[in-house]
């Protein structure tokens, strides 16, 4: 398996090649955002690279200026939610142990709300 290949069994795979439906949000020819299907916040987004890397460490080591503009998309994103004058947080859940249930790198874009620190 080539780094970046899409993976036949993963869903974010399928909802890039449109095999799965999401309510997209943002789109540029690298990267899409599509809206949280069990929100936890009014604004809940996940930002993806269309290419498959497991978690934030793989795609960073592998593509870090691809790590970059999914940065970039997601405030970008924030921003055109209108959530970047009041804040959002980005989350990179890394590994069953954190939490992470999908493994195709994305960040949780969570806003619209008062977010508490430390996360749970
Ligand atoms: P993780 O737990 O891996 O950090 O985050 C995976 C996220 O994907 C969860 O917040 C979950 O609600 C979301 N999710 C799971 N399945 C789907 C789906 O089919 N469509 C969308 N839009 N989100 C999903």
């Amino acid at each position: 398996m080539a780094a970046g290949e899409p993976q036949a069994d993963c869903l974010f795979c399928k909802i890039v090649a449109g095999d799965v439906p999401a309510t997209v949000v943002r789109e540029t020819k690298d990267v899409i955002a599509f809206r949280d299907i069990n929100p936890q916040a009014p604004i809940h987004i996940l930002v993806i690279p269309r290419a498959h890397y497991e978690n934030a460490g793989e795609l960073g080591a592998a593509e870090p200026e691809l790590a970059g503009i999914l940065l970039a998309e997601a405030a970008k994103t924030a921003a055109a939610e209108g959530i970047d004058e009041t804040g959002y947080r980005l989350v990179f859940n890394t590994g069953a142990g954190a939490g992470q249930t999908v493994f195709h790198v994305h960040a949780h874009l969570l806003g619209g709300r008062g977010l508490n620190w430390p996360p749970g």
